[in-house]
């Protein structure tokens, strides 16, 4: 496979690692001059821009959390004047009131340029047609994948996401060879296509799916890849930052390629804000390099990952983000157990007669934490006998117990009853926050 942008992908390390220091003090000195938030936050801290030295002294740079955008909302942290924004967009608000985020014409060139980057790396070529169901909109996967692929050469579908039963029949008519959307959708596009009687091998003519948006397990894409008959990758992104686009995978499937020319990885220990040792998990902290009208400084993304910096065997150089394993504000506290969805998900999609949709509830009664796992039995299982339902349940009460130390609660429902989402997937109702 084509490496879309061989110069970058595949520059050594170590002058990559000085490109990254050349952006780095540009930015800072950009950015000091431009928004105000920072530079009084430099100020107080007495930090000028040249004290930044080298990649490591990023860690003088104060962070930035999701609440500082909060705060100056909608437009007070942009660094151009709104001659200079060509495109707003909107975080889609899994966790709390949306951000609003803005981009400079330069800002939709590396945007356009980090996606053509991943879908290369995933497989789309401009003899492709890509079928593009992530939502159009605010939300910032829809165009961000657009323009990528028109800059691939891509003939692009640009469908939206929603109404499945069109969906399928854009798939039948148009005959894309690749798809766009969230796992979850996907998962939800390949049931209706089972129902239909429709062959993806014989009927449909998809090679690749390019997934993202949310989390999504091995076991998620074993399914995708059997069930559409397709590669599966997976790449990675946040509106603030960008969208989607910080990183993707290539199809060694090893971990998500970042586009370390335009953004900086550091990965921290969540409690202390210090670095993790090299190659352990944390939380992902970036700082985008050379971004005109939303420079951030050491953004706290709250996803937890860890980075391998060592060589793919796809012959790009730059560091793989490993799949992501949630994050640190969707991690449960049970009964004083912490738990993420993640691990629920891995262990019910490795349990025969479950099918990959499934829900936990959070509970709080009489004072004590419930955990409650909603899981669908696919049909075959759900048209046996009683006795083998009771048996599967107990083997997942079971299966859990060894993963999270914590007795659940779960509940067998019929096929198709948990609700499907057509973009990102909501998998945890907490009672106790509502
Ligand atoms: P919101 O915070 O409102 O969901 P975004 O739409 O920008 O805003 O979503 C970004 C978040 O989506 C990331 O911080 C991450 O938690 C999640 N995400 C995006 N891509 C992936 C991926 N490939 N794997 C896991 N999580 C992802
Ligand atoms: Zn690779």
């Amino acid at each position: 496979m084509p490496i879309w942008n061989p110069q970058i992908e595949t520059l050594p390390r170590k002058e990559l690692k000085e490109l990254q220091l050349r952006k780095l003090k540009k930015t800072v000195q950009y950015t000091y001059e431009n928004v105000k938030f920072y530079r009084d936050k430099l100020d107080a801290m007495k930090i000028k821009p040249d004290d930044i030295k080298t990649l490591e002294d990023i860690r003088r740079l104060p962070y930035t959390v999701k609440d500082d955008l909060r705060e100056n909302f909608p437009y007070q942290l942009f660094a151009t004047p709104m001659k200079d924004v060509v495109r707003i967009h909107a975080s889609s608000g899994t966790t709390g009131k949306p951000t609003v985020v803005g981009y400079s014409r330069g800002d939709l060139e590396m945007w356009a340029e980090a996606i053509a980057r991943l879908a290369s790396a995933g497989g789309v070529t401009a003899d492709d047609i890509a079928q593009i169901s992530f939502g159009y909109g605010l939300f910032t996967g829809g165009f961000g994948l657009h323009y990528g692929l028109e800059r691939i050469g891509a003939a692009i579908i640009p469908v939206s996401s929603g109404n499945t039963e069109r969906q399928i029949k854009i798939m039948q008519d148009f005959s894309p060879t690749v798809l766009i959307c969230t796992p979850s959708y996907a998962l939800h596009i390949l049931d209706y296509i089972k129902e239909m009687g429709i062959s993806p091998e014989k009927d449909l003519k998809l090679k690749y799916g390019l997934f993202g948006a949310e989390p999504w397990s091995e076991s998620i894409r074993a399914e995708l890849e059997r069930g559409f008959n397709f590669e599966a990758t997976d790449n990675y992104g946040l509106s603030e930052i960008i969208g989607p686009g910080v990183s993707g995978e290539c199809l060694e499937k090893n971990g998500m390629h970042i586009n370390e020319d335009f953004f900086f990885v550091e990965v921290i220990d969540p409690e202390t804000g210090e670095w993790v040792k090299e190659g352990e998990t944390g939380e992902l902290v970036i700082t985008p390099l050379g971004k005109e009208t939303l420079p951030l400084f050491r953004y706290r993304t709250r996803d937890l990952s860890h980075i391998d910096e060592s060589p793919c065997a796809c012959g790009r150089t730059t560091a793989r983000i490993m799949k992501i394993r949630g994050r640190t504000d969707d991690m449960l506290i049970v009964r004083g157990v912490n738990i993420f969805p993640s691990q629920i998900e891995e262990v019910l999609l490795k349990i025969e007669g479950v099918a990959p949709h499934y829900q936990i509830v959070v509970d709080r009664k009489n004072n004590i934490d419930t955990l409650e796992v909603w899981v669908e039995a696919n049909e075959i299982v759900f048209s046996d006998e009683m006795k083998k339902l009771v048996a599967l349940e107990k083997l997942i009460i079971d299966r859990l117990y060894v993963q999270l130390g914590i007795k659940v609660e779960v509940k067998l429902v019929e096929p198709k009853t948990i609700e499907r989402s057509q973009g990102k997937a909501k998998r945890v109702i907490d009672k106790r926050k509502i």
